[in-house]
């Protein structure tokens, strides 16, 4: 007992060198994005007026499966990577499951969560390229943190466009990106064309992740040398977390294991693509048989009830139209404490991959997410973003049917975050004041129906 290693770590020579692009390896490509007014396919040119030019190549790329990570992202990665693969002996034993459980510390970051392994690459390229400026969107604040300390780090501005509700719920958040230096604004503004058009409708309107997407991207596409960044749901968010997998492999190797079941939240796929797409490239080649389950609120469930269709990535249709999982882009979803979470439509990859049967999901009521996240904090110290819950609530499900069957399977989670600026979250669940929300099947349905049925 007293021997057993808990943490597994690389050494710096050891942090990959390259991300891994799955599009490359996949049996069916997801489909292309198409022009929001011509519905034509779109090439990576045609997204030059929003993002950095390198960026839209990534996205675009169905060719090359490793791509090398510059020099000056790998070095800022050395910063807080490798993040440590620890056995989870704790929530083992609380459970009393024979299940081996792992999980990937991403919550060591500076920021507090995965999303700074893509901020640092993307504000790379955009000062490689000259730009200056960079806008973006914000829901409960952690990729608008990530943001703006790695516009910060290479020497950008930031303007971020945050959630309302979650500037005035989660003001820690605008202050750790003001502490950065960033520009916060709360969505909906009077600065954009967007942002009023909701207002004047609705001038109590709370803000949405799709309203405020609208506004950055209008922004960037009014402003020279400004470009705009997105936190999830692309496919070169996705490359650049596979760090984590890639990371995973090699220290799960350490510990002389290979998991049966990958587990990760799922909010647009980034941090659920980044630590199972390295492994799933076993599952393409190799016929490996582990299983992927993205775990996602109920209360927002486009992987398990909603449609594949085309659809647009934003509340005013300004972006390109992205096959994907998606309850309808007009999809208000319930304000529960996962803000990362709260987002109508899924990643093309990881769409396509559910559809072609890959992976599996499921979808967690509220409730039990912070019951979840409150045996973890007990079992293991480490309180957990609410986004995180949701993986490790799906864990705890795999792991106590294991004490069931009594199978030893081996279960790698993603920890994508901490929860130390969520704490109201924690207080209202302790309180009992917490409550769950589900989605009708009329509302669902309704939404979806007013889609073009482009597919
Ligand atoms: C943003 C966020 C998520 C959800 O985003 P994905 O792109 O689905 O990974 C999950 N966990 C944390 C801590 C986040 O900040």
């Amino acid at each position: 007992m007293s021997n057993r290693q808990k943490r597994f770590f690389l050494q710096e020579d050891e942090i990959p060198r390259q991300w891994y692009n799955i599009q490359a390896d996949m049996v069916t490509k997801p489909l292309p994005p198409l022009h929001p007014g011509t519905h034509q396919p779109l090439k990576a040119e045609d997204l030059y007026p929003i993002f950095a030019k390198e960026l839209c190549h990534q996205e675009m790329d169905q060719e090359h499966a490793w791509i090398d990570i510059p020099d000056e992202v790998r070095d800022m990665y050395k910063y807080y990577r490798s993040t440590p693969l620890v056995r989870a002996y704790g929530l083992e034993a609380a459970l009393g499951t024979p299940a081996h459980i792992y999980f990937k510390n991403e919550s060591v970051s500076p920021v507090g969560s995965h999303k700074l392994n893509s901020a640092l690459a993307q504000a790379y390229y955009c000062k490689q390229e000259g730009i200056t400026n960079v806008t973006t969107e914000t829901g409960a604040g952690q990729w608008g943190a990530a943001l703006s300390y790695a516009a910060k780090v290479f020497g950008l501005e930031a303007a971020v466009y945050q959630v309302k509700i979650s500037y005035e719920q989660k003001p820690y958040r605008r202050s750790i990106m003001q502490t950065y230096g960033a520009q916060v604004t709360a969505s909906p503004s009077m600065s954009t064309r967007a942002g009023k058009d909701v207002l004047t409708v609705d001038p109590n309107n709370q803000g949405s992740l799709g309203t405020a997407i609208s506004e950055a991207v209008e922004l960037a596409m009014t402003t020279p040398n400004c470009k705009y960044v997105l936190g999830s749901v692309l496919n070169h968010v996705a490359l650049h977390q596979t760090i984590i997998g890639l990371e995973a492999e090699k220290q799960m190797a350490m510990a002389g294991e290979y998991p049966d079941m990958v587990i990760a939240c799922f909010g647009g796929g980034s941090n659920f693509g980044g630590v199972a797409f390295p492994f799933m490239r076993h599952k393409i080649k190799d016929g490996k048989q582990t299983r992927f389950i993205a775990a996602e609120p109920s209360s927002c469930p486009k992987l398990t009830r909603g449609v594949f269709q085309y659809d647009f990535g934003d509340l005013s249709g300004l972006t390109p139209l992205l096959p994907m999982y998606t309850l309808g882009h007009n999809f208000m979803p319930a304000n529960i404490h996962a803000g990362g979470l709260r987002y109508h439509g899924a990643g093309m990859i990881i769409s396509q991959l559910l559809k072609d049967g890959y992976m599996e999901a499921v979808d967690i009521p509220q409730s039990e997410t912070f019951k979840a996240g409150l045996l973890f904090a007990k079992s293991e110290g480490i309180i957990p973003a609410p986004e995180s819950s949701h993986a490790i609530a799906a864990t705890i499900r795999e792991a106590l049917k294991c004490k069931e069957t009594g199978e030893e399977k081996v279960i790698l989670f993603n920890l994508s975050g901490h929860g130390l600026i969520d704490m109201t979250a924690y207080d209202q669940y302790l309180a009992g004041s917490l409550t769950d929300i589900e989605v009708t099947d009329e509302e669902v349905a309704r939404n979806v129906a007013q889609l073009d049925k482009i597919i």
